[in-house]
């Protein structure tokens, strides 16, 4: 029937796959999240799975999780539990869990039937002369090889000698036999199969040829049913070779559309580049706080209603966004604006006594852990004799402009039971360098009442029987990793462009003694927030049947 029609417009087939494609999603949405399992996800794949699960959750319909591992030299075991634990992390749930090796033999059939169909040929060229061929970097004309008319038979056969692996990688092809003089490169006979000598993560060596993305794509689509094959822009001009494999082995054609990837400025997200990055020492590791991969953002204590936050907020159209990353951190702090209690602590302590407190007593005060979210609780510190107050926070010589504390000036404890007034000032005789404030708290009980103060200060008591304050023994304050808005641009490579001074680390920073309990509560606030959200996508995929633990699945059947 096939060969009377055109390509993919025999109706009766046509109408038989609808039909069939309908029997299976019953008019659900289906979508997928298909990531290469190469490398940890990055800032940019959160839109990729808010664009998939998200479609599908509210349309009622079903989002696979599918690992594309058709590349064994990449492919590595830490990268797939970790994609899925990130999915899990931004609160999804997918329908099934696939990988795109599982239909490595019903690919191979259809690469068969594709030669059958004299719609595929094995070219034995080498790399260069199908380049070459395919017009070179000039896209000039595009020449058919003497492989591409060679019988059907004979590429049978030489497939066959591909697959049994007696030939070595790229001594022999199989190239679709599109069209040479289509206006889109993507339809100049691309490459199917290839020979690659790995042994794959889950097939070991019983594959010799594996499948390229160009033939996998399309075709683990239609296996999976999948109604609207979501991918970026780049993708545009490979939606015609797309189209056309499914229509030359007549299976069911998905719809692709395209939307625009998201780029953070300022930062790298390449493999390579953070893999080099890792690797010579410029960052700790794949989840160091100043990268955007997911498991860095998640480290940095970046929630991840935040982050699903952010890429709603940018929506989702053709056009790509390069969004620096101030306007990444505005939106992870207004997000955290309402829900992040605020504590009392000091970066560079410096000793304060106060004159007139007895030795031993501690006043408790009880503070709001919020200015404006009461419910957020409160928190009880204690106020001493001996305070530390920051090194900043003091100048031996005022000024106007100037309010905070200085000899003879009054400023505000924030939060704390009174304002204190500098009386005097220790100094260390060989350095000049100040070590201590001699100053009195302004407590009214000399029946002066105080002016009010026009600055407030942070401060943490010293009583160590309370165990106050909570001592930081390091404390990293991250700032940007690169110097410029695109790194990838420096030369002779995005390394010139690495600030030095992107990790700051400061020793002997001090925090109010609640800090302990409050990170306690933190981590369970962003853990049942996680989970919350999770519940909600599960109840979100209409039927609730799913699997969730990793084991293979067949989707198709
Ligand atoms: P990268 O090379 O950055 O890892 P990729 O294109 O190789 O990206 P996969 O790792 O295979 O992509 O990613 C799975 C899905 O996520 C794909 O559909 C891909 O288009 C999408 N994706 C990857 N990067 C971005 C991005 N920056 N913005 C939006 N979607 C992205
Ligand atoms: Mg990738
Ligand atoms: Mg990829």
């Amino acid at each position: 029937l096939g060969s009377l029609h055109k390509v993919g417009e025999n109706p009766q087939i046509r109408e038989d796959l609808r039909q069939a494609h309908l029997a299976f999603t019953k008019g659900k949405v289906h979508t997928r999240f298909p990531p290469e399992p190469n490398g940890y996800l990055h800032i940019g794949h959160s839109r990729a799975i808010f664009v998939n699960f998200g479609y599908a959750a509210h349309h009622g319909g079903r989002c696979y999780l599918r690992y594309d591992d058709t590349n064994p030299e990449k492919e590595e075991a830490r990268y797939f539990e970790s994609i899925l634990e990130m999915v899990r992390w931004l609160g999804y749930e997918p329908w099934k869990i696939t990988y795109s090796s599982d239909n490595f033999q019903r690919l191979y059939e259809l690469a068969v039937e594709l030669i059958k169909r004299d719609k595929g040929y094995v070219c034995n060229c080498t790399p260069e002369q199908i380049k070459a061929n395919r017009g070179g970097e000039t896209r000039g004309p595009r020449i058919a090889c003497a492989h591409r008319t060679r019988p059907i038979s004979e590429s049978l056969a030489e497939f066959e000698k591909m697959k049994n692996g007696e030939y070595k990688p790229a001594q022999a092809v199989l190239r679709m036999k599109q069209d040479l003089e289509d206006g889109n490169p993507q339809m100049w006979d691309v490459i199917a199969y290839r020979v690659l000598e790995s042994p794959h993560h889950k097939t070991g060596a019983h594959w010799k040829i594996y499948p390229t993305y160009d033939f996998t794509h399309c075709l683990c689509d239609s296996f999976e049913n999948i109604t609207h094959s979501l991918c970026t822009t780049e993708f545009v001009a490979s939606r015609q070779s797309y189209e056309w494999l499914c229509d030359a082995v007549e299976v069911y054609k998905p719809r692709q559309s395209e939307y625009g990837r998201l780029n953070i400025e300022g930062t790298v997200m390449s493999k390579r580049k953070i893999l080099a990055l890792v690797n010579e020492g410029y960052v700790t590791g794949w989840d160091d706080p100043r990268l955007y991969t997911l498991i860095a953002l998640r480290r940095r204590g970046i929630p991840p209603g935040a982050i699903i936050s952010f890429v709603s907020g940018l929506g989702v159209s053709t056009a790509g966004s390069n969004i620096q990353e101030a306007r990444f951190d505005q939106s992870v702090r207004s997000y955290l604006e309402s829900s992040a209690p605020r504590l009392l602590m000091v970066v560079s302590p410096l000793k304060v006594t106060i004159e007139n407190m007895p030795d031993g007593e501690v006043v408790w005060v009880e503070k709001p852990l919020h200015p404006k979210v009461p419910e957020l609780g409160t928190s009880r510190i204690p106020f001493a004799k001996h305070i530390y107050i920051d090194k900043e926070d003091f100048r031996t010589v005022d000024s106007k402009d100037y309010f905070r504390l200085a000899p003879n000036k009054t400023v505000g404890l924030f939060q704390g039971p009174h304002p204190i007034t500098c009386t005097s000032v220790k100094t260390d005789s060989a350095t000049g360098e100040v070590t201590e404030l001699i100053c009195r708290l302004e407590d009214g009980k000399d029946g002066k009442a105080p002016a009010k103060p026009k600055a407030f200060i942070q401060w943490v008591a010293e009583i160590p029987e309370v165990g106050s304050p909570v001592r930081v023994d390091e404390m990293r304050i991250f700032h940007r990793l690169f110097k410029s808005d695109n790194p990838s641009a420096a030369q002779p490579d995005f390394r010139a462009d690495i600030n030095s001074s992107s990790l700051e680390v400061v020793k002997g920073a001090m925090v109010e003694v609640g800090f302990w309990d409050l990170a306690k509560k933190a981590y369970e606030h962003a853990k049942g927030e996680s989970m919350e959200r999770t519940e909600k996508a599960k109840k979100s995929t209409g039927d609730g049947e799913r699997v969730g633990d990793g084991t293979p699945v067949a989707t198709s059947e």
